[in-house]
């Protein structure tokens, strides 16, 4: 595999995944340099609409493609927001009452366990029926109050008790190493590296 179309339109994604993909020799181009439209993500599952957004992508390029999908999942609400974490407060989407959202309905919950999830699917092509699939989980609290302003998302409510500070307390590069996503990364990359020997 020399070629990647990455499934994604999101900078600092694109920016990781150019950086780890890189050293194995594969170059990776995005879905917006190719003009392919973002495909529809209307399934249940992360995996599920993870697949279909790489399938979208090589299908049209006819090249290898790379999808992720991420969200946070909170134990006292049966995993939600879940694949819905974008656009939990509804269109169009807002992190601020995405947050609002969540801290309004861990009122009074004593069980603040939550995390982040993330699954990466690489398709050598649109019909390859052994995808590499790699997942990664970072596990926390939800706080009772915003904190800190880095990050993105979920991360002023995303608390780690063993450091006590939330993940937009994080440095940029703290994050890059512990997150869930790159969590993923390694998995996949170990994954292709192995594929390559
Ligand atoms: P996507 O996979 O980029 O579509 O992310 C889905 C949603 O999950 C984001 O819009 C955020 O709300 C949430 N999310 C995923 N990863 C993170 C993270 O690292 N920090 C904060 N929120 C995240």
């Amino acid at each position: 595999m020399q070629k990647l179309v990455i499934a994604s339109n999101n900078p600092g994604k694109l920016r990781e995944f150019q950086g780890m993909l890189a050293p194995l020799g594969i170059e990776v181009l995005t879905q917006e340099q190719l003009g392919i439209a973002e495909a529809e993500e209307p399934h249940c599952t992360f995996i599920e609409n993870a697949l279909a957004k790489a399938r979208h992508v090589s299908r049209i390029s006819r090249l290898p493609a790379l999808a992720d999908d991420s969200g946070i999942c909170v134990t006292a609400l049966g995993g939600a927001p879940g694949v819905l974490s974008a656009r939990y407060a509804g269109e169009p989407k807002s992190d601020t009452r995405n947050n609002q959202k969540l801290l309004h309905a861990m009122q009074g919950v004593t069980d603040r366990r939550a995390h982040y999830y993330c699954v990466l699917v690489l398709l050598h092509h649109a019909d390859d029926p052994q995808p590499l699939i790699a997942e990664g989980e970072w596990h926390g609290e939800i706080a009772f109050e915003l904190r800190g302003d880095g990050g993105f998302g979920y991360d002023p409510l995303f608390w780690m008790p063993h450091l006590n500070k939330t993940s937009a307390e994080l440095g940029r590069d703290e994050k890059a190493q512990i997150s869930h996503r790159a969590q993923a990364l390694q998995v996949l990359l170990q994954r292709l590296r192995m594929a390559a020997v």
